[in-house]
């Protein structure tokens, strides 16, 4: 069984995030993608603006999207998403790491076949993460292209990966999705309901709990 982690911050989760992992699941015939919000994300300074319970609540309804009440049923976004409480916050406070996360799917999935899902700007940052080669060890790694992040050998070639580890990296540059929460953001603070950007479960569940106000 193939199966991804994706971790991210998912403040809310938008289409970028769905492209990303659409496009992944397809070009690799991955069985399951876990979307994991992060409690706290050790690389970002600022927390996140809505709680990890809203932020897990929009990625269960972004992967599970209720069927419409005609009856007239709808398949889900895809049957393979699902949403992981892997990264859910610390009892002690500290954050997050990767490196854990994974340890432990790999603990509780022996045989399965490990993918970590990222874009481009966030694995360019990776000798920054804990534990690099370990990470590397870990899961083969799934790096999907994103508007401004050039994806190509130039770009990774800083990260001074060996050829066993390069060989664990695979670029997707395929996606373009002009899309990012720190945008969605404002544009939701001055109440523009972000049309086509959103889940639109996920677009009512802002609307409904205040979120972004
Ligand atoms: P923010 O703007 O708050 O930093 P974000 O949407 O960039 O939000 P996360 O929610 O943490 O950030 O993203 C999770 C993962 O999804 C990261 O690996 C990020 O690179 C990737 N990602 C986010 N948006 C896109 C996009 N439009 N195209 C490709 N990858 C994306």
């Amino acid at each position: 069984m193939r199966v991804a982690f994706f971790g991210g911050t998912f403040d809310p989760i938008h289409r970028g995030h769905l492209g990303l992992a659409s496009a992944a699941s397809v070009a690799f015939a991955l069985d399951r993608v876990l979307f994991a919000p992060v409690g706290q994300q050790p690389l970002k300074s600022a927390p996140s603006i809505a709680s990890f319970a809203d932020r897990l609540a929009m990625a269960t309804l972004a992967c599970n999207p209720e069927p419409p009440a005609t009856g007239n049923l709808q398949p889900a976004t895809c049957p393979r998403f699902a949403v992981s409480t892997l990264d859910a916050p610390r009892a002690d406070g500290t954050p997050n790491y990767t490196v854990d996360s994974l340890a432990a799917l790999a603990r509780e999935l022996p045989t399965a076949s490990l993918y970590v899902l990222t874009g481009a700007d966030s694995f360019l940052t990776l000798r920054r993460w804990r534990s690099p080669c370990r990470l590397l060890a870990l899961a083969e790694w799934i790096v999907v292209s994103r508007p401004d992040f050039p994806l190509s050998e130039a770009q990774i070639a800083p990260l001074d990966l060996t050829p066993a580890q390069r060989a664990r990296v695979h670029l997707l540059t395929t996606l373009n999705e002009e899309v990012s929460a720190t945008n969605l953001r404002r544009r939701l603070q001055a109440g523009d309901p972000c049309p086509g950007l959103l889940p639109p479960a996920v677009a009512a569940y802002i609307l409904s709990h205040h979120l972004y106000r």
